[in-house]
């Protein structure tokens, strides 16, 4: 059995004992490293910068095991020999659970990412029950075509799991990123060796007892948590695993992409960072287009890949939109994520945290104005003052670069060709949103920018059925939505000769 992590929450939202078991999920067993050199790794409470707990890292000993656990799964219990309902019914239950223990899910991602336990209620928890419950309709549901050719022929297509799928996840969404890899992955017949960030393992972690108590095979799911360089490499380049799902940096994207082809062909999906982009015209419900801006970007401490960091607005109401956009900003509190009132609490990491600072003082260095925030806040843990820069410039860094915190630029333009024009100069399109009442504005330059998603009057909104992805350098394949499982299947054409007779003169 593998040590456990036991925690006292007493917060407004959940008083009471949470146990995780901190090993390695393999075979529907919880264990420690077969590798007698791995380590511990350290999991920091971000709020404060203390260590909540040092727990047994993955080697790729672990990797090497669980793929063969996950193969043996294939094969025997789980692709084809689990029939789609009851894939379903599984998913359905895991939901479930996941809804029973919101308050526990939920208060664990707030202590080991720093966002507020509101918001991993609200959003994550209860969103990626959402995910799970979604998948868990569309395990049945998965079928091929019936395709007409001769009289001759009876034509078809199946559509099969594509085997063992390697997963490796970032820490910002821990628990939504893990439900959208592992959702899809096994309602469409698929088995999962997972990575979790090293930074954030526990809501995975606890996953596993869920997984364990609604009777999910041994083998179908399995956690190894380690670091990138050891477990993440091992799985983008084993020779066993038949696709790699990737959601990170497009650095690291790159690295996935080609480990994922040194040693076999796997099928790739990346999701990757982003620059996103906020238009704002003059015609807008100005308000409403204020407050979206605010959450657009601030959402999740400026934490999310499709934030909107680049706000362009209309010349005509460039100074009326920054005092306003000044004043939301300046209202949303930041400190200890348990604290009901809290918006923002600590990003992640100190690595984070400084990387943040150095982006700001960049943005100062190159002659970008401060117009509120650009501090720390507080003096412990990894906390960072809501900040808006104005009088930026397209080549700035601050412009040009994920800077993934709370940190945005705002600038002025005068026509509909010159901000489509900005926009898209990014080599990242993940995001982008329009806010106009003109529909044909609307359309229009939804139409011509180039990202996967684009908002019109609304921002950071998601929806397990709607895909989500990157054009450009943010990404490759689709997740959520029906599109996702094209990527978890593979495409099969049977053509069966009904007339019995040689069809090609020898
Ligand atoms: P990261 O790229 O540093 O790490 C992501 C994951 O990859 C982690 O689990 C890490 O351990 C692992 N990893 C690191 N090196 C590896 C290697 N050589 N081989 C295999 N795996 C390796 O990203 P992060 O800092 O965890 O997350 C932030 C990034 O994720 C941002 O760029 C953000 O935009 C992106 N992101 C994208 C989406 C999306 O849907 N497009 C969603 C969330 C986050």
């Amino acid at each position: 059995m593998a040590p456990t992590f036991t925690h006292e929450f007493n917060h407004a939202g959940y008083k009471g004992k949470v146990e995780v078991p901190v090993g390695l999920y393999i075979n529907g067993k919880w264990t420690t490293s077969a590798d007698k050199n791995a380590k511990t790794i350290d999991v920091f409470n971000p709020s404060t910068g203390e260590i909540l707990t040092s727990i047994p890292e993955g080697l790729g000993a672990d990797v090497d095991q669980a793929v063969k656990d996950a193969h043996t799964a294939f094969n025997t219990t789980w692709g084809l020999h689990t029939p789609g309902f009851k894939r379903g019914e599984l998913l359905i239950k895991i939901a479930e659970l996941m809804e029973r223990d919101l308050d526990i899910l939920s208060s664990l991602e707030s202590l080991d990412n720093g966002k507020t336990f509101s918001a991993a209620k609200g959003f994550d928890v209860a969103e990626s029950a959402r995910v799970f419950r979604y998948y868990g309709g569309w395990a049945d549901k998965i079928h091929g075509k019936v395709i007409e050719t001769t009289e001759a022929k009876l034509a078809y297509t199946r559509h099969e799991p594509v085997g063992v799928c390697g997963q490796i996840i970032p820490w910002n969404f821990p628990l939504y990123m893990f439900s959208w890899k592992i959702a899809p992955a096994l309602a469409a017949g698929c088995t999962v060796v997972i990575k979790p960030s090293e930074l954030t393992p526990l809501t995975a972690l606890y996953m596993t007892k869920l997984f364990d108590e609604a009777g999910v095979p041994a083998g179908v799911v399995n956690v190894v948590v380690g670091y990138g360089h050891t477990v993440g490499a091992t799985l983008a380049a084993h020779p066993d695993v038949d696709k790699v799902a990737f959601t990170g940096s497009t650095a690291v994207g790159r690295k996935v992409m080609e480990q994922a082809s040194l040693s076999n062909i796997k099928k790739v999906s990346l999701e990757l960072g982003g620059k996103g982009s906020n238009i704002i015209f003059e015609d807008a419900d100005f308000d409403e287009a204020v407050k979206y801006a605010a959450q657009g970007i601030f959402f999740n401490h400026g934490q999310t890949c499709c934030a909107g960091s680049r706000i362009y607005v209309q010349k005509s109401i460039y100074d009326k939109f920054v005092s306003a956009f000044k004043d939301a900003t300046s209202r949303l509190k930041v400190g200890d994520p348990f604290e009901p009132s809290t918006y923002q609490g600590p990003q992640v990491s100190q690595l984070q945290y400084d990387r943040i600072m150095s982006y700001v003082d960049h943005g100062k260095q190159e002659g970008a104005k401060v117009i509120t925030g650009g501090k720390r806040h507080g003096d412990a843990g990894y906390f960072i003052e809501p900040t808006i820069f104005g009088d930026v410039t397209s080549n700035m860094k601050i412009v040009r670069e994920e800077i993934f915190g709370p940190v945005v630029v705002v600038s002025p333009f005068e026509t509909e060709e010159e901000v489509i024009a900005s926009a898209n100069d990014s080599v990242y399109g993940l995001a982008s949103a329009v806010f106009t009442q003109n529909i044909s504005r609307a359309t229009r330059v939804s139409g011509a920018l180039k990202a996967g998603t684009v908002w019109v009057n609304c921002y950071n909104e998601l929806h397990p059925q709607i895909p989500f992805g990157g054009f450009k350098q943010s990404g490759l394949g689709r997740e959520l939505g029906e599109y996702a499982l094209e990527s978890y299947t593979e495409i099969k054409s049977v053509q069966i000769n009904v007339s019995g007779k040689c069809g090609i003169p020898v």
